[in-house]
């Protein structure tokens, strides 16, 4: 990833979503962005001009402009209409993302529009994170990686943070992921976290 003055950064258009450009550069907000939030407790996760995403949650794109930015194709899923439409002109502007509206509990649906991806990108905000994220498997390649970023308090409010945490990495780990790491995305993101894991094929 790209970094400028300890800030991450991408290499594209600005104006998406009137964002700060540094040296040319379109500056990515880690409070703004749990992937970029990542990426500043992270340093090893990287985005390369190769690599083809699936990104379930795209809300209004602003995240996926800047994944765009990176890679090769980013297959940007969203079911509400409002973000949809915000979603639709971002697409409009940069050819490499491939808008779909979809519902992530039915990737049946919208199967035929997908390719194998080399990432796995999920940021859904539902209360089953791990079941719509092992839906999703049959369209990773092998040795392909993913990123849920799981959003407690969605899961369930009447448990601790932890408690939901731990849930979900059981459940990954059964549907045949092995975790790589783990991250709480304070303090950018309160009660948000970031589970990198790879698939065992
Ligand atoms: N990833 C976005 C970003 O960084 O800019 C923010 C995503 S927001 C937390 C969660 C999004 O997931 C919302 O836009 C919501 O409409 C969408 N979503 C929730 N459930 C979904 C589902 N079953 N299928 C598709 N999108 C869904």
């Amino acid at each position: 990833m790209i970094r400028v003055d300890g800030q991450i950064v991408s290499p594209g258009a600005g104006g998406v979503y009137n964002e700060r450009m540094v040296q040319g550069y379109r500056v990515w907000d880690p409070y703004r962005s749990k992937l970029s939030a990542l990426c500043m407790l992270d340093d090893s996760i990287d985005l390369s001009g190769t690599m083809r995403v699936l990104y379930l949650g795209a809300a209004n794109g602003t995240t996926v402009s800047h994944v765009a930015d990176y890679v090769e194709v980013v297959y940007a899923v969203e079911f509400a209409p409002r973000p949809l439409r915000d979603l639709l002109v971002v697409a409009e502007k940069r050819k490499n993302i491939v808008p779909i509206a979809g519902d992530a509990t039915r990737p049946d649906r919208y199967a035929p529009y997908l390719e194998e991806v080399d990432l796995l990108y999920q940021d859904v905000a539902q209360p089953d994170q791990a079941g719509i994220l092992l839906k999703h498997l049959p369209f990773l390649t092998t040795g392909g990686q993913v990123i849920l970023m799981l959003k407690t308090r969605s899961v369930d409010i009447r448990r601790t943070p932890e408690e939901v945490f731990a849930e979900t990495i059981e459940r990954l780990t059964e549907g045949g992921l092995i975790v790589q790491k783990t991250f709480w995305l304070e303090p950018y993101h309160h009660d948000h976290a970031a589970i990198v894991c790879e698939v065992v094929k």
